[in-house]
């Protein structure tokens, strides 16, 4: 069978490129070796941000006396929150099937191998063995969970994310190794369904890659719910041969042992691309990811690779447009597409964490900025000025704009507190427009939102605040 464009794997990078593939006219296909939706939709974004809401609505019983409410006696059935979570991923992916049908792209079920000269086997669940050959071949592999020799994932005791989402029941105690935003988020989760939870951070802070005043405030909310949290902490060894887990754990002052039911290893990602013909064909790879050029190209022909198994952020939304970029360079380029497309903007990509609070960020942080040798303003607004924040129960919390003093340009946005996930579209929307500070002010934000918070930032780091 021939085609224009087949795409390896069914992620959101995958799947974007395929849509958009038929969307400007080529014939296409895609591969899928397990759930359609790659790991976003089934093991990532959505069924975590599920369990998060789960989670969300005990916090919210927590509190419900602080707004006049008599919850009564409330728990968490836990087999039903994952069913809840497991079920929202199945509409999600079942979605995707939908939307590859009405877009004419065939849909592969079975594991891809390049073969070179524009050729792929599929080997389906059954053994079964096909081969399919396209112009163009857009590997979206993604990535899996990283591991650690010192604690492997035997899946029982020392679990990763795919685990975490789907355990039987809730453990009475937990190890969170890795304060990345998946650590945080499942620290999250477990710690509402009333796990003890104990965060080990190798790095100094928890969310280490974000602005140092998110990482302080996050670690003040955690401790505030009672989540133990330890940095500059290594976790040497991991002996399961007991009835829970034991971490021993290397600190600045001592060794420390810890005991719990099970230990969740959250230190990173790694990409999919052994076993796929890449070395056979001669795809270049450096660092444990494909390499390409700003429109997705390997160094071989024809041969096209998106989202979390090239370098940049590991992130849905860098793999969709990765996948958007990508094709509509492939359609420019044998001319049957206007517009060359602009490479994907890598330094003012949107990272969210789901936790509570929610953490958003964009662009370069305060430290980075320094270092790069600019002159800043820099302004933080608290949410505890907020009349939204205060009607809402959701003072925690702030807005860190930061600017170049010289220029004005918007370096980054860097904020903490309760839906900050869905405001920071404005910072990169802005970013994008090279917005400075001045318009920022001359936009007018609703009222009362917590979004006003961004202008009132600007107003901080230009010294002419109002609310403070
Ligand atoms: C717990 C968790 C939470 C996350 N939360 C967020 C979030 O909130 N926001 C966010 O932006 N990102 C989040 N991410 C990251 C996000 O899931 C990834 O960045 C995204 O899924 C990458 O998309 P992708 O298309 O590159 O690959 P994937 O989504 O990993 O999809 C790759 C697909 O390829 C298939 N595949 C692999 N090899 C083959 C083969 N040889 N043949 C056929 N099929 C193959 C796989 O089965 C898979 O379905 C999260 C990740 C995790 C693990």
């Amino acid at each position: 069978m021939a085609y224009d464009l087949i795409v390896i794997g069914s992620g959101p990078g995958g799947y974007v490129a395929a849509i958009r593939a038929s969307q400007l006219g080529f014939k296409t296909a895609i591969i899928e070796k397990e759930s359609l939706g790659g790991i976003c939709l089934n093991w990532g974004c959505i069924p975590t941000k599920a369990l998060i809401k789960s989670a969300n609505v005990m916090d919210y019983f927590s509190h419900a006396k602080d707004y006049g409410i008599n919850a009564g006696d409330f728990a968490p059935d836990f087999p039903a929150v994952v069913k809840r979570s497991r079920g929202v991923a199945d509409k999600m992916s079942k979605g995707i099937q939908f939307l590859m049908k009405k877009n004419k792209i065939d849909v592969l079920m079975g594991f891809a191998t390049v073969k070179g000269g524009g050729k792929i086997s599929v080997k389906s669940a059954d053994g079964n063995m096909q081969d399919v050959e396209a112009k163009n071949i857009i590997i979206a592999t993604g990535g899996r969970a990283r591991e650690l020799p010192s604690m492997p994932i035997d899946g029982k005791k020392i679990i990763g994310y795919r685990e975490a989402m789907v355990l039987p029941e809730r453990p009475k105690t937990m190890i969170v190794v890795g304060s990345g935003a998946i650590g945080v988020e499942f620290a999250y989760v477990y710690a509402n369904m009333g796990t003890q939870v104990t965060i080990v951070e190798y790095a100094p802070r928890i969310v280490p890659v974000e602005d140092e005043d998110i990482s302080k405030e996050l670690e003040k909310s955690y401790k505030k719910r009672g989540i133990t949290i330890m940095t500059n902490a290594n976790v040497e060894r991991v002996d399961t041969s007991g009835n829970g887990v034991k971490a021993f754990v290397k600190t600045a002052t001592g060794e420390v042992t810890l005991e719990a039911d099970v230990l969740l290893s959250a230190v990173g990602v790694v990409a999919n691309i052994e076993g796929i013909g890449l070395e056979e064909v001669g795809v270049k790879t450096e660092k444990g990811k494909i390499v390409v050029d700003p429109y997705g190209k390997t160094s071989v022909d024809g041969l096209y690779a998106i989202g979390d198994c090239t370098p940049g952020q590991a992130l849905a939304h860098v793999a969709s447009k990765e996948a958007v970029v990508c094709v509509e360079a492939i359609a420019h380029a044998a001319g049957t597409y206007h517009h060359k497309p602009e490479p994907v903007d890598y330094g003012n990509v949107p990272g969210c964490t789901y936790c509570t609070p929610e953490i958003a960020s964009v662009g370069m942080t305060e430290k980075a900025a320094r270092e790069a040798g600019y002159e800043l303003k820099v302004g933080k607004f608290p949410f505890s000025a907020s009349g939204k924040a205060s009607a809402a129960g959701a003072t925690e919390g702030f807005v860190k704009v930061i600017f170049d003093a010289k220029y004005g340009e918007w370096l980054g946005t860097h904020m903490i507190g309760a839906n900050v996930t869905e405001i920071i579209s404005e910072t990169v929307l802005g970013r994008k427009l090279e917005t400075t500070w001045q318009e920022v002010l001359d936009a007018i934000h609703p009222h009362p939102t917590m979004s006003e918070g961004v202008k009132d930032a600007v107003e901080v780091a230009l010294g002419e605040a109002i609310h403070l």
